[in-house]
């Protein structure tokens, strides 16, 4: 049985890991000194040599990258190589702005595959399995990248793409499909129509691999319990390659970084200072040794913490806890802090699933935060349901989590628009932000 699995580097000691990184990241910098004029230059300004980076830990001395950094450089301020070495290029989803365009060399989408491989085989995969793609092909990395992935491990690949869910079912149906790779909403979905089509018992799925958005334990739960899959989270950025960055093994318990490609570092997104292992902050990576793209410490504005304890599954591979949330996904609501994440915690724990929509509005300097959620079909069904005190109950638990006054209504089944995708949560009403 062909399965991928690299215990050589997976479980690699940590002194290894170190010793590889140290090894890379000498050269590395000297490939983006010689070839991103741009970086150079902030190099210069910093004082900052490639002669002087001599290990991993003189990482330190590097400047960051932005994601508006990305963006002025539109499209190829980053590019790191000839352009004739470039097979490929893939494009952010631009979920917060204005798209960034990577650039991949065939050995970098050979370690972006190679990083997909590892996730599939780490959520039970082998050459025996059908693997279901149903994240978006094109420019977005969900497709291509889980597609790569699955090719590396010898699989059969179902190159569905998102959307039409019946014929999604009826392919998992017909062949037999054994993972599921899609966005966890989009998972939901699917799941959501299998319940009303009533086909749970025909299908042979075992196990989901779902990312590229932030999803809650609840969410997982629900998930696990509609497919009947065991669901795996899985993390990455178009910036620093795609999905695979890293991914959950059985033990569910964080995702496992690919430390022999990516260096993450946490940070104090405000101060810049790199946090002690543990702490919350913003995770920064460096790409220690793609070439057409070769971002050094990237700021990503995703919010986690990371953790060296060992794993029961035996990869040393640092991990990092689930995306608490993005900076820039948080919204200041009547001088609160608000995470989307949050409001879908109280709402699963009330009963309700994934269907909901945040609206944020201001009148004058006055905000407004509204929360539509759909009552499930066993709410809508059950005469005795209370829509008054469902709501008041709503508005009770978002006030204890939040600590701000939600306005709530609690709507039917169907109302609220379905993700194939990346779900849209929030509409934010004040154009507090302008888009570029
Ligand atoms: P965009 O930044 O425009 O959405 P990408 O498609 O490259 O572009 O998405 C990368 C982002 O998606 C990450 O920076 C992160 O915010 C989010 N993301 C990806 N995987 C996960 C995950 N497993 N959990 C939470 N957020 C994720
Ligand atoms: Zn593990």
């Amino acid at each position: 049985m062909k399965n991928y699995f690299q215990p050589e580097i997976e479980t690699m000691p940590y002194d290894g890991i170190v010793a590889l990184q140290n090894e890379k990241i000498v050269k590395q910098v000297k490939h983006v000194y010689e070839n991103v004029p741009y970086y150079a230059a902030k190099m210069d300004a910093a004082g900052v040599k490639p002669e002087d980076i001599k290990s991993i830990d003189d990482i330190k001395k590097l400047p960051f990258i932005e994601k508006d950094e990305l963006r002025e450089q539109y499209p190829k301020g980053f590019l790191g190589c000839d352009q004739k070495e470039v097979v490929r290029i893939q494009s952010t989803s631009g979920t917060t702005g204005r798209r960034v365009v990577a650039f991949y060399t065939m050995d970098d989408v050979l370690i972006w595959d190679e990083c997909c491989a590892r996730a599939i085989v780490a959520a039970g995969g082998s050459n025996e399995d059908v693997v279901q793609v149903c994240y978006g092909y094109g420019l977005f990395t969900g497709g291509p990248g889980l597609n790569g992935g699955a090719h590396m491990v010898g699989a059969m690949v179902l190159p569905m793409s998102s959307g039409n869910t019946e014929r999604q079912i009826t392919f998992a149906q017909d062949l037999e499909s054994t993972i599921l790779c899609c966005t966890p909403s989009y998972a939901a979905n699917i799941g959501e129509v299998v319940k009303k089509m009533g086909v749970k018992d025909t299908l042979k799925l075992k196990a989901g691999i779902f990312g590229a958005e932030p999803w809650t334990e609840e969410m997982r739960k629900d998930i696990e319990e509609l497919l009947g899959v065991k669901a795996y989270d899985i993390y990455g950025l178009t910036e620093i390659s795609g999905p695979g960055v890293s991914f959950e093994c059985e033990a569910q318990a964080g995702m496992h970084i690919q430390e022999d490609h990516f260096y993450a570092e946490i940070i104090n997104p405000e101060t810049g200072e790199v946090l002690p292992e543990g702490e919350i902050g913003e995770l920064v990576f460096t790409c220690l040794d793609k070439k057409a793209f070769p971002l050094l410490r990237y700021r990503t504005r995703d919010l986690c913490r990371l953790t060296r304890e060992p794993c029961t599954c035996g990869r040393t591979h640092v991990r990092m806890s689930k995306i608490m949330g993005r900076s820039d996904d948080m919204m200041v609501v009547k001088g609160v802090n608000v995470w989307p994440t949050q409001i879908e915690q109280v709402i699963y724990r009330q009963g309700y699933q994934d269907k909901y929509l945040i609206v944020v509005d201001r009148e004058g300097v006055k905000d407004s935060i509204e929360l539509n959620v759909e009552k499930t079909p066993e709410m809508a069904a059950d005469p005795a349901f209370d829509q008054a005190k469902a709501e008041a109950k709503l508005v009770s638990g978002l006030k204890d989590m939040l600590g701000i006054k939600v306005e709530v209504h609690v709507v039917e089944p169907g109302s609220i628009v379905r993700s194939e995708g990346k779900a849209k949560r929030v509409v934010d009403k004040r154009n507090l932000y302008t888009m570029m």
